[in-house]
């Protein structure tokens, strides 16, 4: 069985591996450097990106990650962790790091604050069968996609669903709707539920 790291240092990591476990895939709570040996992939949950950021640095997990993620880890990231994933962030702290492997700029809270939050159906690229039922909570806007970037998902002409190599990155929380066919593209593209 594949085992797939979920990020667990603040935010939504149980509902992911809930969704991966359901898959068939093994989830790993990730919090520790230690954690990542083995893992063939991992999810960046929603959260903060600014207090996921400090945690990634505190726990020692800033750099290993990046370093795999460089080496072409495949990579699920919603919401925060779509930010944690980007090469420029807008309206961030000053001192928020991102992995910088998905050629995007975003602005934190784009969509507007808590209250703000909506639910829609998205016809996403690839994905069979009916919309995709997707959850925004003070979700990112992507202002600039860069040219190796797949727009695979958008709302009001604003990509929420991006794909560039092994990085897949959503604007909304997957996990919440219940639907695990994200998860499962997820898992598919890089074969994880084989063998
Ligand atoms: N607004 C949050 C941030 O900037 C993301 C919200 C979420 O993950 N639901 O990190």
């Amino acid at each position: 069985m594949h085992k797939v790291g979920v990020l667990a240092l603040q935010g939504a990591s149980r509902a992911h591996a809930e969704a991966l476990s359901a898959l068939g895939a093994h989830p790993v709570e990730v919090r520790t450097p230690d954690d990542l040996a083995g893992i063939d992939g991992l999810v960046l949950p929603g959260g903060e990106s600014t207090t996921i950021s400090k945690l990634l640095e505190l726990s020692g997990l800033f750099e290993p990650v990046a370093e795999r993620l460089a080496a072409g880890m495949p990579v699920l990231g919603t919401c925060a962790g779509l930010i944690l994933l980007a090469s420029e962030v807008l309206d961030g702290r000053p001192d928020q790091r991102c992995f910088a492997v998905l050629d995007v700029a975003v602005r934190r809270n784009g969509f507007g604050r808590q209250v703000d939050s909506f639910e829609t159906d998205l016809d996403v690229d690839g994905l069979p069968g009916a919309a995709f039922p997707a959850v925004f909570i003070r979700a990112p806007v992507v202002e600039r996609v860069g040219e190796g970037v797949e727009v695979l998902a958008s709302v009001d002409g604003k990509p929420v669903l991006c794909r560039q190599g092994a990085v897949l990155a959503a604007a909304f929380h997957p996990e919440l709707s219940g639907d695990l066919r994200l998860h499962q593209f997820f898992l598919a593209n890089h074969r994880f539920l084989e063998g």
